[in-house]
């Protein structure tokens, strides 16, 4: 899968791309991310990027036009892309995206902004705006790495075992269960011993039970979108039971 990214700090990219998983999703040739200097795709000397915003106001506005001519050059090989413009406006990014996205494999232009905001007309070009939370960044160099990331991960081979994407949170509709690794005991804290007792029944459900706690403390929204089976509705009424006293209240 291809990702073409947009922005006026390509430089940002290198270091989060060149480690890890996304490196060598990269070097597996599972993911290609390429990253274009938006001032390229300027024509006056300064390289202008942005300009003062028609009516007045506090900022400045990133103009249409390198957009336009750097959109055109990624799309003249042919290749179909979706095209994705990041904004606090745009609608939430969600797991449920980011696996929609992965599954249909379809390359991505991202638009990063910056400043005050991207010229309106800019719009015509995109077919998704996207934001990754309410809150203000001040670019889209940050969402883009998110969205990338996220999606990436989620194609086959990317990640050294494949059930670590299908067991986490979101991606059963709830939040994931806690994790625990060596020594069983550290300064006075125990690992649950059902985890270490080999009996893969009980460490199923124990993990189950704790991601519905987790969910009902502190997600209580998703609960209703997840398809619960028989055993789950009593395991609810054990959490219920169990009540306050439990230690991630
Ligand atoms: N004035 C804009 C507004 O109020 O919506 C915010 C502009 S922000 C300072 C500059 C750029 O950062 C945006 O054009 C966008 O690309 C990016 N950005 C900031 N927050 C974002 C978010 N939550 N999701 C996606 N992109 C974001």
């Amino acid at each position: 899968m291809r990702f073409d990214v947009i922005t006026i700090f390509p430089e940002i990219f290198n270091a989060y791309l060149n480690e890890s998983i996304l490196k060598r999703a990269a070097e597996k040739n599972i993911i290609e991310v390429k990253v274009h200097n938006l001032r390229d795709f300027t024509t006056d000397r300064h390289r202008t990027v942005d300009d003062y915003p028609y009516g007045g106001g506090p900022g400045m506005v990133m103009k249409p036009e390198p957009f336009f001519s750097a959109v055109e050059h990624i799309k003249s090989d042919g290749i179909p892309r979706r095209i994705v413009m990041l904004t606090p406006r745009g609608k939430t990014f969600s797991q449920d995206m980011a696996l929609s996205m992965s599954g249909q494999n379809q390359n991505m232009i991202l638009i990063c902004g910056r400043y005050e905001a991207i010229d309106e007309r800019v719009k015509n070009l995109v077919d998704e705006e996207i934001s990754i939370g309410d809150y203000v960044l001040t670019g889209g160099e940050l969402p883009a790495l998110v969205i990338i990331d996220s999606i990436a991960r989620l194609i086959p081979g990317v990640l050294g075992d494949e059930r670590s994407a299908e067991e986490e949170s979101f991606t059963c509709g709830m939040l994931e269960y806690p994790h625990y690794t060596r020594p069983p005991e550290f300064r006075g804290l125990k690992a649950p011993e059902v985890l270490l007792s080999g009996n893969h029944k009980a460490i199923a459900q124990w993990r189950r039970k704790e991601a519905l706690r987790l969910t009902i403390l502190r997600r209580p929204d998703l609960i209703q979108g997840i398809p619960l089976k028989d055993e789950d509705y009593k395991l609810i009424s054990e959490i219920k039971e169990e009540g306050k006293n439990h230690e991630y209240d």
